[in-house]
């Protein structure tokens, strides 16, 4: 059973749950955007339907509600460390199913990966109720249906928006009690996408042989990607970071310790002790960051770490094109490559 209330009656219910809840929606933000004159649409605080942008793709992914860009860890001075704390409010986030299923892949990262869970990333996710906003349709470079990311039913309610109301699939009884309330009861299946423009294949993960380590289509990203890390940081499943001690006096006694994104694709990513740098063309970046996204993260963990919501093809100043990246990797597992 699902629930038809008015716009009117939307907003009447979010009005109510922001007593309690900090909630976030994509939302436009005007002569931001990448060109002059354009937007941006990212995500923000919203209050109400009529400040979320549900007709373009947002630019960044949701992940920095729950993993900020920057994140103080602790301050310290001679003596003491302290923790910041966190609002005490509870999180509502409008979003994709790509978006969530990006999510479950942060939460993999952060709190499956090894015998400890992130602290800072946990203590804010535990927070996080996800509304899950229905696609009609797919835009141009998504290709979640390939990297199955179309789907999901972990969200606390979906939400199908119409001209003039929505429709409800309400899975988590607080807010079940809220918009039920004078709402129309409807028969509604939530709805995915299930075909994209843009289809790849993905090459199995066990066919993925040192042959393709080797081969020469990583050369073509040593001459084309410039190493800016925008598709890093755009993908709501990157999760890398670096530290960054900030000192407050010349004596470096008090500071605070901050972790900050980081990016496979820039210049120092992988430089060690004695500035060493292991992968210094930007071909051998991209080569790493694709078996991540489509080999390496599914050996450890049974499923694709790309999700297929084609933001790191939208922002690239390059062009470059993630899916064909893999396309390519396809042809020389199929052996029907060129080289
Ligand atoms: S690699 Fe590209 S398509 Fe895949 S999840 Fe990241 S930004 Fe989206
Ligand atoms: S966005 Fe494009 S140019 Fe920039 S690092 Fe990524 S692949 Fe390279």
């Amino acid at each position: 059973m699902a629930y038809k209330v008015s716009i009117k009656q939307f907003n009447h219910v979010l009005n109510t749950l922001s007593d309690k809840y900090k909630i976030y929606g994509p939302k436009k933000i005007e002569k931001k955007g990448r060109y002059s004159d354009t937007d941006l649409v990212c995500y923000k605080p919203i209050s109400g339907l009529d400040e979320m942008e549900l007709n373009e793709k947002s630019f960044f992914s949701p992940k920095e509600i729950i993993y900020p860009i920057r994140e103080t860890l602790f301050y310290f001075t001679e003596d003491n460390v302290s923790v910041p704390s966190v609002p005490d409010e509870k999180i509502i986030i409008f979003l994709r199913p790509c978006d969530i299923n990006g999510m479950k892949r942060l939460d993999t990262i952060f709190l499956q990966n090894g015998p400890e869970q992130d602290f800072y990333y946990k203590r804010l996710r535990e927070k996080v109720k996800f509304f899950m906003i229905e696609c009609n349709e797919g835009f141009d470079s998504c290709f979640c249906v390939s990297m199955n990311g179309n789907k999901t039913d972990e969200y606390a309610v979906a939400c199908k928006f119409n001209n003039d109301n929505v429709i409800l699939n309400i899975q988590d009884e607080e807010f079940k009690a809220l918009f039920s309330e004078g709402a129309e009861e409807v028969q509604h299946e939530v709805e995915f996408v299930e075909e994209n423009k843009v289809k790849v294949e993905i090459p199995p993960v066990d066919k993925v042989t040192k042959e393709v380590f080797e081969n020469d289509i990583w050369t073509e990203y040593t001459h084309r990607c410039i190493g800016c890390g925008r598709c890093n940081t755009s993908c709501i499943t990157c999760a890398c970071f670096t530290m960054q001690d900030q000192h407050y006096g010349k004596d470096n006694k008090m500071g605070e310790r901050r972790r900050v994104w980081a990016s496979c694709q820039v210049d120092g990513y992988s430089t060690m002790a004695g500035n060493h740098d292991f992968r210094t063309k930007k071909g051998d970046r991209m080569r790493f960051k694709t078996m991540h996204k489509i080999n390496d993260f599914h050996k450890r963990f049974g499923f694709h770490m790309c999700v297929g919501c084609g933001r790191c093809d939208d922002v690239c100043p390059e062009y470059i094109s993630f899916p064909k990246c893999i396309e390519k990797v396809n042809e020389i597992v199929k052996g029907d490559s060129n080289e």
